[in-house]
C-alpha cells in the first residue's frame, strides 16, 4: 500500500469524509511545509496519548489532569448537568448561559445496542453526589426514546440521596442531538428545566 492510498484510507474513515474529500486532503498535505504536515500528525497522536477521561466528570482532559472545566473556579460546584457524550459539553458551553459542573455518562442505555446501566457512569454520579455540596442535578440527556430512558434511570438511582433532580425542558427536537442544537435552543431549554 502507497504512502498516499494509506493516508486517504485512514481519513476516509471519519465522518463527513468520502474517499474523493480523502484524496484531496491527502494532495493538499503534500503541497505542505513538512513542518506543518508533522504538527498535524503530532497533533493527532496527542490525542490518543494525552487526553484521558476527567477523574470528576469523564469530560475530556490531559491524562492525569482534572478537565478545564471541573478545574476552573469560577464554575458553581453546586450544580451538575449530566450529558451523554463529552461532546455536548461544547454544544452546552455555547449557549453562554450555564455556570455549574457537568457529568459524562459515557452513552445513553440501548439494548438494542447492548449498552447497559453498567456500561454508564451512573455509580461514579451517585458517589459524587453523596460526597455532599450538590444542590441540583440537571438531566440533559437527549429526547430520544434512549435519552429519556437514561434520565429516568438517572433520576431513580439518585432517589435515595434526595438531591433536587431537574430536566431540561423539550425546547429540543425530538430525537434530536443537543450536540447539533444551536446556542438559543440550549439556553432555553435549560431555563425551562422543570423538576423531576
Ligand atoms: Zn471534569
Amino acid at each position: 500500500v502507497s504512502a498516499i492510498d494509506e493516508a486517504a484510507t485512514e481519513l476516509a474513515r471519519l465522518p463527513g469524509i468520502g474517499r474523493k474529500t480523502a484524496l484531496r486532503l491527502v494532495y493538499h498535505l503534500l503541497r505542505q511545509p513538512e513542518e506543518r504536515v508533522r504538527a498535524l500528525a503530532r497533533a493527532l497522536v496527542g490525542l490518543s496519548e494525552r487526553v484521558a477521561p476527567c477523574s470528576l466528570c469523564f469530560n475530556y482532559a490531559e491524562r492525569g489532569q482534572l478537565c478545564q472545566i471541573c478545574s476552573d473556579p469560577r464554575r458553581d460546584r453546586t450544580v451538575i448537568c449530566v450529558v451523554e457524550e463529552a461532546s455536548d459539553i461544547a454544544a452546552i458551553e455555547r449557549a453562554a448561559e450555564y455556570r455549574g459542573l457537568y457529568h459524562v455518562l459515557g452513552g445513553r442505555l440501548s439494548p438494542l445496542d447492548g449498552v447497559s446501566a453498567s456500561d454508564l457512569t451512573v455509580e461514579a454520579l451517585v458517589k459524587r453526589v453523596r460526597q455532599g455540596g450538590v444542590a441540583e442535578i440537571i438531566l440533559a440527556t437527549n429526547a430520544s426514546v434512549e435519552g429519556e430512558a437514561t434520565a429516568l434511570y438517572v433520576q431513580q438511582a439518585l432517589e435515595p440521596l434526595a438531591v433536587r433532580t431537574t430536566r431540561i425542558a423539550r425546547g429540543l427536537p425530538v430525537g434530536g442531538d443537543l450536540e447539533y442544537a444551536d446556542g438559543v435552543t440550549i439556553a432555553q431549554a435549560l431555563a425551562a428545566r422543570r423538576e423531576m
